[in-house]
């Protein structure tokens, strides 16, 4: 059998296992030696997934035949039938030179077809000797599993599809820089002054997906570090427009700051009011590593912040690892903290953990007077939310009362 180059994208693990499983649990209850899913690949059959013990060296992945010289067509056609016993009895499958070559005796096979009816492939046992216990009830068995598989495969395809479309749109929009940056105002919350704001990015297709959607789609095509960068150049040129004291704050990813490549997009920049957010949510695989990278920063000036601590799994640890001069408390343990005391608990033990360890606490997502109050009775320094201000151009935040300059 010849192999052609694979149209067919890789499953996740999780959809090649329940394929892998179906096949094996028809051949089984079929008898049969052999069971695979085929793909029709032009005038092809490709073998995609196969389970045949021992007869690796006769079908394997990848392998294929003309469909003119299998049943398939015949099958879809309506000139052989889906159950076949014993072979002998097909006048059809008998002039098929296979059915002596390989040989096929007893055959079962039924369409794995794609949503507008077309047939993707086949769901095919087979064995060499006729079986003529086979019956009505057993294809409707196989016609399970064979649903299963017809499943797995066209979930896959579409998620292949709209990993497509998602990856076109992310050139589109890395090529013509195709996105805005807005800014969120941070206030100290005794005197409700401007203290700071955090940059964020506004990526223009429509309809609208929010930013970490694009960085993720970037991250799982190889570009986050690429887009990172190019979306922190427009931010930090907002630094200029801002009054001092205020600071700016940029939003990286470990894998930015690992790449080494942070340190030369800063290269120009005045740091003292720059702050770094590094989000809990993704994993450092290498504190040690990332400290080393954002020393050189650190000693000119930059600042940088625990980005929504309380939220991801690395948990206490990262604080511990990161010693960060900010540390963000994330919008989950604000949300509703007045009517809930254990999230007051949280936010105290983080105001004491901020204390003890001399960094700046900011409560994340703030968006009524009751939790402004409570964050202030608790005695947590800064805030950001909708309450105080929502993300938008530079120029909205031009008016806002200034903390004094140090
Ligand atoms: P983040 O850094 O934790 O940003 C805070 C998010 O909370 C922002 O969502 C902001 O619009 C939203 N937010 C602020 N106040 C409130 C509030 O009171 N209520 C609610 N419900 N939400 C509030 P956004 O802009 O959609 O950003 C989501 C995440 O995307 C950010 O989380 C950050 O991790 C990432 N991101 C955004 N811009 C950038 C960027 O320029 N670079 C990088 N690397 N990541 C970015
Ligand atoms: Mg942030
Ligand atoms: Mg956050």
């Amino acid at each position: 059998m010849s192999s052609i180059a694979s149209a067919w994208p890789a499953l996740a693990s999780e959809g090649r296992h329940l394929i892998q499983d179906a096949l094996i649990a028809i051949r089984n209850h079929l008898g049969m030696e052999v069971a695979y899913l085929s793909e029709f690949v032009g005038d092809r059959s490709v073998f995609r997934y196969v389970d045949a013990p021992g007869l690796e060296h006769m079908i394997k992945p990848g392998d294929s035949l003309p469909l003119a010289d299998v049943y398939c067509t015949h099958i879809l056609e309506g000139r052989l039938p889906e159950l076949i016993p014993d072979t002998a009895s097909e006048p059809v499958a008998m002039a098929l030179p296979i059915t002596r070559n390989v040989p096929i005796g007893a055959h079962a096979s039924l369409p794995i077809r794609l949503p507008d009816g077309s047939a993707f492939g086949m769901f095919c046992c087979l064995s060499p000797r006729p079986n003529p216990s086979l019956n009505h009830r057993d294809l409707e068995t196989m016609r399970v599993f064979a649903g299963l598989a017809a499943k797995q495969v066209n979930a896959e395809l579409e998620a292949h599809r709209q990993g497509h479309a998602r990856r076109a749109a992310l050139d589109a929009v890395m090529q013509g820089s195709n996105f805005s940056v807005v800014f969120q105002p941070i206030m100290d919350l005794a005197r409700l002054v401007l203290v700071s704001c955090e940059a964020l990015c506004r990526f223009n297709p429509q309809p609208y997906r929010s930013p970490d959607k694009w960085f993720q789609d970037a991250a799982e095509a190889g570009l986050a570090v690429d887009l990172e960068l190019m979306v922190m150049e427009t931010a930090l040129a907002g630094l200029d427009s801002l009054p001092d004291p205020v600071t700016l704050s940029i939003n990286a990813s470990p894998a930015t700051i690992l790449s080494g490549r942070l340190e030369e997009a800063l290269v120009s920049r005045h740091l003292p009011r720059t702050v770094l957010e590094l989000t809990e949510h993704a994993m450092v695989p290498d504190y040690a590593e990332l400290q080393r990278m954002l020393a050189p920063l650190k000693r000119r000036g930059l600042k940088i912040a625990a980005d929504d601590a309380g939220a991801g799994y690395s948990g206490l640890q990262h604080l511990i690892q990161l010693q960060p001069d900010i540390i963000k408390m994330d919008m989950s343990l604000t949300r509703s903290l007045d009517a809930d005391p254990a999230r007051r608990a949280l936010a105290s033990a983080m105001t004491y953990y901020a204390r003890e360890t001399g960094a700046i606490l900011i409560a994340e997502g703030i968006e009524t007077e009751a939790e402004l109050a409570t964050l202030r009775a608790l005695g947590v320094g800064r805030g950001q939310g909708y309450l105080l201000g929502r993300p938008a151009p530079l120029a909205a935040l031009i008016g806002t009362p200034l903390a004094a300059a140090a």
